[in-house]
C-alpha cells in the first residue's frame, strides 16, 4: 500500500526561542494543581494524586495568533498554565530522572468552556468538549531548558487588557514539574514532542471578544492571544 487516500494533515509545531520548531505529539494537562485554584472551584485540595486529560495537538494556537470565541459556551474562562515540553520519552520515569526528559517549557492558556465542563462534572460525563475544542490552547515560544534551566519558582500571571486576573508563584504547585512527569509516565508512555499543561492557579475568569491575554511566567516566556 502506499501513499494516503487524503491529504495527510499538517504537522503541529510551536515556534522556540532555539534554533527550530517543536514538533507535537499529544498535549497532556493535569487539573488542580494550585490550592488555592481547586478552593475557587469548590473543591478540596487535600492532596490527592494527580489526575489528567488532554486535548488535540491541533487545538494549539501559536505565534499570538487571535483566538475565535469558540461555539457552544457562554462562559469561556483562562487558565495561564506552565507548559513542559518532552524531549525524550520513556515509561515508569522515576521522579529523580525526570528532568532530563524535559526538553524545554513554554507559556500557555488551557482555554476552557466553564458551561460544558461544569455540567460534564455534574453529569459524570468526559470534559472532552469543555477543554479540547479548537483553539483552545494559545502558547507563547518554548525555550530549551539548555538555556533557562528547569523552573520550579517564579511568578506565573495572566493579564487581560492589561489588569491583573491570575499572579501566583510556580512554587504553588501542588505536584512539581518532575512529580507530574513522574507520575504521568505510569500512566502512559511519554514520547518526545508530548506536551504537559502543569495547571492552573487561582483567578480564573470569563473572557468576551475583544479582550487581549497576556501572560508570563519568570525566567519562562509568555503568551498573548485576543479573543476575536
Ligand atoms: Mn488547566
Amino acid at each position: 500500500m502506499t501513499g494516503f487516500v487524503i491529504d495527510p494533515p499538517p504537522r503541529i509545531a510551536i515556534p522556540t526561542t532555539a534554533d527550530g520548531a517543536f514538533p507535537v505529539r499529544r498535549v497532556f494537562c493535569v487539573g488542580r494543581n494550585y490550592a488555592a485554584h481547586v478552593r475557587e472551584m469548590g473543591g478540596d485540595p487535600t492532596r490527592e494524586a494527580p489526575f489528567f486529560f488532554t486535548k488535540p495537538a491541533d487545538a494549539l494556537l501559536t505565534g499570538g495568533a487571535p483566538m475565535p470565541y469558540p461555539p457552544a459556551t457562554r462562559d469561556l474562562h483562562h487558565e495561564m498554565e506552565l507548559v513542559v515540553a518532552i524531549g525524550t520519552g520513556g515509561a515508569d520515569i522515576a521522579e529523580a530522572d525526570a528532568l532530563a526528559h524535559v526538553w524545554g517549557y513554554g507559556a500557555g492558556l488551557d482555554m476552557t468552556r466553564r458551561d460544558l465542563q461544569g455540567q460534564a462534572k455534574k453529569d459524570g460525563k468526559p470534559w472532552d468538549m469543555g477543554k479540547g475544542f479548537d483553539h483552545s490552547a494559545p502558547i507563547g515560544p518554548l525555550s530549551p531548558a539548555t538555556r533557562i534551566g528547569h523552573p520550579d519558582k517564579g511568578v506565573i500571571a495572566l493579564s487581560v487588557n492589561g489588569s491583573v486576573r491570575q499572579s501566583a508563584d510556580l512554587a504553588q504547585m501542588i505536584w512539581s514539574v518532575p512529580e507530574t512527569i513522574a507520575y504521568l509516565s505510569r500512566l502512559v508512555r511519554l514520547a518526545p514532542g508530548d506536551l504537559i499543561f502543569t495547571g492552573t492557579p487561582e483567578g480564573v475568569a470569563a473572557v468576551r471578544a475583544g479582550d487581549v491575554l497576556e501572560g508570563k511566567i519568570d525566567g519562562v516566556g509568555s503568551v498573548r492571544t485576543v479573543i476575536t
